[in-house]
C-alpha cells in the first residue's frame, strides 16, 4: 500500500520546506479543480481530490507533518485502527469538517458553505409568490395586496425553540458541528462523505424541552397582508423583490426576500412586444375608400386617427408614444402599431345592395379588371403592392 502512494509534497506540488500558506494555497487550487461538485461522475478527478485532501490533511497539521517527514507514509499505516479512510490514514470527523470549513467555506458559495458554517449567521430563504395583474395594470403600474404566511421569530423562546428557562444542548451525534462523516465503500477504496447531521438537522443543537408556543421550531407562522407596488412597464414573468420579507434568517442572519412574480393577463385587443403594443382595428369599407377619422383603441382610451382615402386592408400605422412606459423611465413610452382591417360589409339590405351595384357600374372598369385577374388565378390585392411595415 505504502509504495503505491505518491509523496504528499509531490501531490500538492510544493517544496519540502513550503510554509503553511503555500501548502494551503496549493491545496485550494487542486481542491477547486478536482472537487466532485465541479466534476460530477469523474472518477479520476475524485481520486485526485482524495489524494490532495489526504496530503493536505497531513501537511497542514504540524504534528502529522513532522511524523510524515520522519517516517513517510509508514507513519500513518497503523494509525487508523483499521478504519480505512484515505487509504490508511484516518480522518476523524473533526479534521474533515475543519478542512471543509476552512478551505471550502469561502469559495463554494451556496450549499457547501451553508453546511460547513451551519452555526454561523445565515440569510433566510427567499419566498416566491405570483401576483396576477391586468394588461393595463402592467402598463401603468398598480399596487396589489397579497396575503401570505410569514414566519417570525418566536418571542417566547427568542427563536431558540427551547422552553423558556432551558436552552438547546449541543448535539451529541455531531458534537455541535451540524455534520457527520460517514464512510462508503467504492471502487477506489473507502470514501468519506460529509452529511448534514440527522439528529439536529445541521443546527448543531438539540432541544430537550421544546417551547410550547412554537413547538421547538423557533418560529411562529402567521398570515400577513402586504402591499406590493407593481411598477409601470413591468412585463409578464418579471419579478418584484421586496427585501426582508422572506423566511427569517438563522443565528442572527438577515431575513430572505419576497420575490413577487408578475403574471400579466392576456388582453383581448392588445399584444405586447417589449415596450411596443400591437393591435388590429377594423375600419369600414366606406372609411377605407373615402378616408376620414376613425377611433382606435389604445391603453389611454380611444384616439382619433385620420385614415387616407383609399386605405387598403392590412395597412399598418404607428401611434407614437401609445406603447408601454419604460420600467426605468416612465416618461419614455413605446409606440402602438395598429393593423387596419377593412371590413367587407355583410348582411346587406336590398337598398344597400342596389347602391353597391350602382357603385359597381359607376366605377366598373377598374374593379372588373381585378375580377378578371382573380379568375385567372393571379389575385392582386392592395396588400401585395406594399413594401415594409408602412404603406
Ligand atoms: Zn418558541
Ligand atoms: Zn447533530
Amino acid at each position: 500500500m505504502a509504495e503505491q502512494k505518491r509523496d504528499y509534497y509531490e501531490v500538492l506540488g510544493v517544496d519540502k520546506n513550503a510554509d503553511d500558506a503555500t501548502i494551503k494555497k496549493a491545496y485550494r487550487v487542486l481542491a477547486k479543480k478536482y472537487h466532485p461538485d465541479m466534476n460530477p461522475g469523474d472518477k479520476v478527478a475524485e481520486a485526485k481530490f482524495k489524494e490532495a485532501s489526504e496530503a493536505y490533511a497531513v501537511l497542514s497539521d504540524a504534528d502529522k507533518r513532522r511524523q510524515y517527514d520522519q517516517f513517510g507514509h509508514a507513519a500513518f499505516e497503523n494509525g487508523g485502527g483499521g478504519a480505512g479512510g484515505f487509504g490508511g490514514f484516518d480522518f476523524n470527523g473533526g479534521d474533515f469538517s475543519d478542512i471543509f470549513g476552512d478551505i471550502f467555506g469561502d469559495f463554494f458559495g451556496g450549499g457547501r458553505s451553508r453546511q460547513a458554517n451551519s452555526n454561523g449567521p445565515m440569510k433566510g430563504a427567499n419566498i416566491r409568490v405570483q401576483v396576477r395583474v391586468t394588461f393595463e395594470e402592467a402598463v401603468f403600474g398598480t399596487e396589489k395586496e397579497i396575503e401570505l404566511t410569514l414566519k417570525d421569530t418566536c418571542t417566547k423562546c427568542n427563536g431558540t425553540g427551547a422552553k423558556p428557562g432551558t436552552s438547546p444542548e449541543t448535539c451529541h451525534k455531531c458534537g455541535g458541528k451540524g455534520q457527520v462523516v460517514f464512510t462508503q465503500q467504492s471502487l477506489f477504496g473507502t470514501v468519506r462523505n460529509v452529511q448534514t447531521c440527522p439528529d439536529c438537522n445541521g443546527t448543531g443543537k438539540v432541544i430537550k424541552d421544546k417551547c410550547p408556543d412554537c413547538y421547538g421550531t423557533g418560529y411562529i407562522s402567521s398570515k400577513k397582508k402586504l402591499k406590493v407596488t407593481i411598477p409601470a412597464g413591468i412585463d409578464n414573468g418579471q419579478m418584484v423583490r421586496i427585501r426582508d420579507k422572506g423566511e427569517p434568517g438563522r443565528n442572527g442572519g438577515p431575513r430572505g426576500d419576497l420575490m413577487v412574480e408578475v403574471v400579466v393577463s392576456r388582453h383581448p385587443i392588445f399584444q405586447r412586444q417589449g415596450y411596443n403594443i400591437f393591435s388590429t382595428a377594423p375600419i369600414s369599407f366606406a372609411q377605407a375608400a373615402l378616408g376620414g377619422d376613425v377611433l382606435i383603441d389604445t391603453v389611454d382610451g380611444k384616439v382619433a386617427y385620420t385614415v387616407k382615402a383609399g386605405t387598403q386592408t392590412d395597412t399598418k400605422i404607428r401611434l407614437k408614444g401609445k406603447g408601454v412606459p419604460s420600467i426605468q423611465n416612465p416618461d419614455s413610452r413605446g409606440d402602438q402599431y395598429v393593423t387596419l382591417i377593412v371590413q367587407v360589409p355583410t348582411g346587406l339590405t336590398s337598398s344597400s345592395k342596389d347602391l353597391l351595384r350602382k357603385f359597381d357600374e359607376l366605377t366598373g372598369d377598374s374593379l372588373h379588371e381585378v375580377e378578371r385577374k382573380s379568375a385567372n388565378g393571379s389575385e392582386e390585392t392592395g396588400k401585395k403592392k406594399k413594401k415594409g411595415f408602412f404603406s
